[in-house]
């Protein structure tokens, strides 16, 4: 299997992990830490990635449905709009077999999600065994649209953190490795990619324009995601940040956090719980 392509200097998941102290005021959205290569670089290297990805899902997948493996992966996407949350599930996500993934977007709460605790319908969205659930937003919004807009009161929300790492806990020990991403795109980025919706017939579905009223509460947003890192960037469940400005970056740096998750997972074709020759030989005479 390929090894870390050497257009990376440094492993995505050691430059991009968050280090206690980090501020998130000093991320340079635009910046493509750890890659010496560049834009023209990226189409060929993401088709080669995404076929390491998906050849190591596919093993997952198998291990899950015959050989009683019951672990299976977490990919959390947390970030502002337009910070490219679904070009990843497109382009990244999207080399995989869709039977052995599990989608789920996170909006605003239906009155039946309301009615529960907020982590009910984050549970009812976890990937069954050898299945790669992407959650696209998350049980964070819970310490982040419900923070910023003053949602819940404060001790609510205040108490969340500690009940996320204990929930992300029960999580890992039952055997999912959860891979937490959040992803930063810059102020005049995001401006950009709002206005190039609205100039675009096929991309009007992505504007909303409750969006802007978002991008007015920057600094807030920017002290809830601070919040959030600083509070739940446990060893078990640690945050990568990722500079999202050159989407062609942020999508490499996903996948290989996702083939470092899998390749963790030591994973290997899972044997025949039959006889191979006997069924040959049966196949032959059928
Ligand atoms: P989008 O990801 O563009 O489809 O937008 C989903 C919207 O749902 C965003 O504005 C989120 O802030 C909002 N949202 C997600 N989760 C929650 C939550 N728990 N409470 C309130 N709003 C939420
Ligand atoms: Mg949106």
């Amino acid at each position: 299997m390929a090894e870390l392509p050497d257009l990376w200097t440094h492993h995505p998941s050691s430059v991009l992990a968050f280090r206690p102290g980090n501020r998130v005021t000093d991320i340079d959205a635009g910046a493509t830490p750890g890659f010496r290569g560049d834009k023209a670089d990226a189409p060929a290297l993401q088709a080669e990635r995404n076929a390491v990805f998906a050849d190591l899902q596919e093993m997952l997948y198998a291990n899950g449905k015959t050989a009683g493996d019951h672990r299976s992966v977490l990919l959390v996407l947390q970030g502002m709009d337009t910070a490219g949350k679904g070009g990843i599930v497109g382009h990244v996500v999207g080399a995989a077999n869709p039977m052995g993934v599990r989608y789920t977007s996170f909006g605003v709460p239906t009155a039946e999600e309301r009615a529960h605790h907020y982590l009910w319908r984050i549970r009812n969205a976890l990937p069954p065994a050898g299945h790669i659930g992407v959650f696209d937003r998350s049980h964070y919004e819970d310490v982040l649209v419900v923070r910023v807009r003053n949602l819940v009161a404060p001790e609510v929300w205040g108490a969340r953190y500690d009940e996320i790492n204990a929930f992300e806990k029960e999580l890992v020990d039952a055997g999912t490795t959860i891979v937490k991403v959040a992803m930063f795109v810059s102020p005049e980025e995001q401006k950009q990619r709002l206005a190039a919706r609205l100039e675009r017939p096929d991309k009007y579905w992505k504007y909303n324009p409750g969006d802007l009223d978002e991008r007015k509460l920057w600094p807030q947003y920017q002290e809830a995601y601070q919040a959030v890192l600083d509070k739940t960037n446990t060893d078990y469940a640690p945050w990568h940040v990722v500079p999202c400005d050159r989407k062609w970056y942020s999508r490499l740096a996903v996948t290989e956090l996702l083939i470092e998750a899998l390749r963790a997972m030591d994973l290997s074709w899972p044997p025949a719980d039959f006889d191979v020759e006997a069924e040959r030989a049966r196949v032959e005479q059928a």
